[in-house]
């Protein structure tokens, strides 16, 4: 992994500058096209621990434009591992870019209805082996966490009054808040519709008693996980022609909309200084065809 490329973009528009708020973004994405940022910082630890128990494959589940299957497939092989897919809905004749990347990178895929994938303890069962080293869907769980907690050590972040980041398991969120600072705020923007599960999910993975200053906000869904209206896909195409910044139509657009939302509500208090994770994911962008979004 090349955190050399990493950097932090200052973003200038009236709308942060007439409230005196400052929005700096941690550009993840920029770690490697495929293997999307926050993924990198999250599989670490499992990878490790597979490598400790010396199995010989790693194996999880997604669906077909899964950011972590493919972020999967990449790390396993970077660690002389094999790995396993198991993915939701049937194959359908086309493979979506996501899954031909993973197959190229040697992961094995098994199609399962959507209604078998519900049951993940059966599939583990139907398809587990001994060397098998099981990741859950999208990553969840302790390790992934301390894995995102290194994402505020690559770069300086001691200065910012809120660190703000897109929420999906709540993993990465976690991750953020173990390795914050006290005074600093953590605020995630949750992609999917009214999983009011979430932070209950991410105060799992945090030790007992950590003073957590946690907060998930549930506003920008633009219809439910995946979802991705016109009006999102605009916003995308604006912030890319204005501040040079591409943003994924699953998490980081809607994480961007409502953080600029949020200042116009005045959310943040006036001096803010906003830290935003650029958690990557612009992969998933082309499930929209080619011609939608050029970036
Ligand atoms: C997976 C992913 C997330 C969500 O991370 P969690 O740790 O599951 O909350 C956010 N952004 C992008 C681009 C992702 O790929």
């Amino acid at each position: 992994m090349n955190f050399d490329n990493i950097k932090i973009d200052n973003i200038h528009a009236d709308w942060l500058s007439s409230k005196e708020i400052t929005l700096d973004v941690l550009r993840l994405d920029k770690i490697h096209p495929i293997i999307s940022g926050n993924k990198a910082f999250k599989l670490k630890f499992y990878i490790a621990e597979a490598l400790l128990h010396s199995k010989s494959t790693i194996a999880t589940f997604g669906g077909a434009w899964s950011n972590h299957i493919v972020a999967t497939a990449f790390a396993s092989k970077m660690a002389g591992l094999k790995s396993v897919g198991v993915i939701r809905g049937d194959q359908l004749p086309d493979l979506s870019t996501t899954l031909s990347s993973a197959i190229a990178y040697g992961m094995e895929l098994y199609f399962v209805t959507r209604e078998d994938y519900k049951d993940k303890e059966q599939l583990m069962k139907r398809y587990d082996s001994s060397d098998f080293f099981w990741i859950n869907e999208g990553g969840y769980g302790e390790l992934g966490a301390k894995g995102a907690a290194e994402i505020l050590q690559i770069v300086d972040t001691r200065n910012y009054s809120h660190i703000v980041a897109s929420v999906g398991t709540g993993t990465m969120l976690a991750g953020l808040s173990r390795s914050s600072l006290p005074q600093q705020q953590i605020i995630g923007i949750s992609a999917m519709k009214g999983n009011f599960e979430l932070e209950q999910q991410v105060i799992n993975l945090l030790p007992k008693n950590n003073a957590y200053k946690l907060s998930i906000i549930h506003d920008y869904h633009f219809g439910g996980f995946g979802k991705h209206p016109q009006q999102l896909l605009d916003f995308i195409k604006e912030m890319n022609q204005n501040h040079q910044l591409p943003l994924d139509i699953v998490y980081t657009g809607k994480l961007m909309y409502g953080v600029k939302d949020l200042v116009s509500k005045n959310y943040f208090d006036t001096g803010s200084k906003l830290l935003i994770i650029h958690s990557g994911g612009l992969q998933g962008n082309s499930s929209l065809g080619d011609k939608v979004l050029t970036f």
